[in-house]
This record gives C-alpha cells, sequence and structure tokens, in this order.
C-alpha cells in the first residue's frame, strides 16, 4: 500500500472553509481499527451542505467529506473484519467530524462498519447509498407499524431525489400502491417507471396546512418536513403512520396535533446517522432482498470523482435526479 493517495480535503479558512482534491497521505487517516480502500462513494444531501459549506456539517478541519462508502477492508485489527471482506459506511459522523469517502483510503471504527451482503457488489452499494438505506428505514417503521399493501396509497414526498426514488422503487417491488410528490413534473415518466402509479405536484402541499383534511394516505414517507409534513400529517387515514427523515423545504414543522389526537395517527422519526448496527444490518439485507436491480440502475447514474464540487451545489439547488455513484479512482 502507498502512503500517498487522492482525496478531497475541507480546510477552515478566515471566511469560512475551503475544499480541494489533493494528494493526501497515510498520515492524514484518523483514528481506527479498520483501513479500507474505497472503491465507490456516492453524494447526499448533507454531503451537498459539507463540500458547500451552506451548513456546518463539518465540524473538524482538515477532513476530507463524503458521509458514506464502499469499498474493500485492507488491513483489520477488528475481531469482525479481514482484508478482503466488502463493507459499506453510513453515517456515524463520518464525514462530518471523522474523515469519510472522497478519498482512495479511509480508516474508521470496525464498529461502524456492515459487510455487504453477497447479493450487493460495492457500486450497487453506493447507487443505495445513505439516501436509499435511510428509505429502506422508512419503510420498516411502516411495516412496523402493520400497514399493508391493501391498507391503501402510500405517499412518497421529494420523490425524484434520492430517498425519494429508492422509497419508490421499495414500494413498488413490495406490492404497496406508491403516489410520489414531486417539484419535477418533468420527472413524472421516471417515477411511474419506478413503480409510482400516479404523480401529484409538490405545490398541492406547499401552503399552510390545515389541522384536518380529507384522509387520503395508508402511509407516508417524508423528505421535505415544514408544510408539506404538516398538510401530509392532516390528510393521513385513521391510524395510519409517517416515516419523516428530511428537511428538503425546512426544518419547521408548522402543524396541527389534530391528526394524532382525533385520527391517532403515528409520526415516526427516521435516523440513519447513528441507528445500531442491528438496524443497518437488518436495512441492508432487505435491500439485498427487496430492492430491484433493474429499478437501482435506472434511478442512478455516473457522477465523475473530479466534479462533486459541482454537484455539491446541484444537490441542494434541487437538480439532482435519483442516485449518483462515485467511482473513486483506482
Ligand atoms: P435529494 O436532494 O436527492 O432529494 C430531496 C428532494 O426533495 C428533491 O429532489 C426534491 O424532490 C424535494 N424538495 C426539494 N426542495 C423542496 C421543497 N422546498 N419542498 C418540497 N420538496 C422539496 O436529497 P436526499 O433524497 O438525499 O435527502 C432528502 C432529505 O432527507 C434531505 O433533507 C436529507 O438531509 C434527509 N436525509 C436524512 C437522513 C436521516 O438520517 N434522517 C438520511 C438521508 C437524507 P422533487 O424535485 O421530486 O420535488
Amino acid at each position: 500500500m502507498s502512503k500517498f493517495f487522492q482525496g478531497y480535503q475541507i480546510n477552515k479558512t478566515e471566511t469560512g472553509q475551503s475544499c480541494e482534491l489533493k494528494q493526501l497521505s497515510t498520515d492524514d487517516l484518523m483514528a481506527g481499527d479498520v483501513t479500507i480502500k474505497v472503491e465507490y462513494s456516492t453524494l447526499n444531501y448533507k454531503d451537498g451542505l459539507a463540500l458547500t459549506g451552506k451548513s456546518p456539517v463539518v465540524r473538524k478541519f482538515p477532513l476530507t467529506p463524503g458521509i458514506d462508502f464502499a469499498g474493500t477492508v485492507v488491513s483489520s485489527e477488528h475481531a469482525e473484519f479481514e482484508s478482503g471482506d466488502t463493507v459499506v459506511l453510513n453515517g456515524f459522523g463520518v464525514g462530518e467530524v471523522h474523515s469519510g469517502g472522497y478519498a482512495q483510503m479511509a480508516r474508521v471504527n470496525g464498529d461502524w462498519l456492515v459487510k455487504l451482503p453477497s447479493e450487493i457488489d460495492t457500486r450497487q452499494a453506493m447507487a443505495i447509498g445513505t439516501a436509499g438505506y435511510t428509505a429502506m428505514l422508512c419503510v420498516m417503521a411502516l411495516e412496523q407499524h402493520n400497514i399493508k399493501p391493501d391498507a391503501g396509497n402510500i405517499l412518497v414526498t421529494g420523490a425524484s431525489g434520492g430517498v425519494g426514488s429508492v422509497a419508490v422503487a421499495i414500494l413498488n417491488k413490495l406490492g404497496y400502491s406508491v403516489v410520489a410528490t414531486t417539484g419535477r413534473m418533468a420527472e413524472k415518466d421516471y417515477l411511474l417507471s419506478l413503480g409510482a402509479s400516479d404523480v401529484i405536484e409538490r405545490s398541492e402541499f406547499s401552503a399552510k396546512a390545515r389541522p384536518l383534511y380529507k384522509e387520503l394516505w395508508a402511509g407516508a414517507i417524508d423528505v421535505a418536513g415544514g408544510n408539506t409534513l404538516a398538510n401530509v400529517l392532516s390528510q393521513m387515514k385513521y391510524g395510519s403512520a409517517v416515516s419523516a427523515c428530511g428537511l428538503a423545504e425546512s426544518m419547521d414543522l408548522p402543524a396541527s396535533v389534530a391528526p394524532f389526537i382525533l385520527r391517532g395517527i403515528t409520526l415516526y422519526g427516521i435516523d440513519s446517522v447513528m441507528v445500531s448496527i442491528e438496524k443497518r444490518q437488518q436495512a441492508w439485507s432487505r435491500l439485498a432482498q427487496d430492492l430491484d436491480r433493474d429499478l437501482l440502475e435506472r434511478l442512478s447514474f455516473d457522477l465523475n470523482f473530479n466534479d462533486l464540487p459541482q454537484a455539491a451545489s446541484d444537490i441542494l439547488d434541487g437538480k439532482i435526479r435519483g442516485r449518483a455513484i462515485v467511482k473513486i479512482p483506482a
């Protein structure tokens, strides 16, 4: 293993932060008991915030961004891993306070790693990425609520984005009827091809929510927060549930308690960053089983490692469709 490798590095500056692609050395690797040759990473909304510095996602400097990666173990002092294992990492502060996936090498705590199921290779793992694995956590929460496919339509907001696209594909494979919302009606055919039975304009969810609306949805997955989530809550069927994982519209939730106390609905908060390793393993093995590979290919695209800074702005502007796969140069 050479001492030197390529990677992005974020440094603190007087005006904020700078990000450059440069030669790093093994001295730049952070503490950990497993060293990985990173093969693929991806671009998540949080990576967009980290790379642009629009939000204080990076809290330790210097740091290699990239909140997730998949690769092959090069060396390990951790009992669970050995050289040659293919692994995936999502969250645990990687790309925020511990150097992450936008480099040829990474060193992390083995307790944060999941061995990839044999059905998923490192490229597919990053086609899924943190967005797709979060989508699976959202679906698992609806299943835990015992929502069956015959209960009615499931609503997915922000459906053209990463979490939304994978959520539509998984729900479709599981036999649910999925209604997708999007601000990009030009993506209607794409969403229908992933398995949505109907596509509606996200503007229908943008105004201030009434406490209660007609009961429409047997379940919902929301990536937006804000008025969107408040409107979704007011439209849920009696006893139904919503998985909320994102803030693409807003961190606020200007909602009424009416749907909770009059319709007995449940709001599940979904966190992918610190969730237990057991739940991660469960989510990844469910992804191996319940995500159609052809749909995964259709909802993902290749993004050049050198183009990450521009793509970071694009994802924050809602211009990225589906999931970006970033091949780390060998
Ligand atoms: P993307 O940017 O890929 O997708 C977000 C989508 O939200 C956009 O594509 C757009 O879809 C929709 N959207 C954008 N702006 C608005 C708006 N103002 N109002 C309503 N909808 C909007 O991001 P990801 O899918 O990767 O992540 C989605 C959200 O989930 C983010 O907020 C992210 O931070 C969060 N997240 C949380 C995780 C957790 O652990 N809780 C893990 C992963 C992600 P369209 O154009 O179709 O309307």
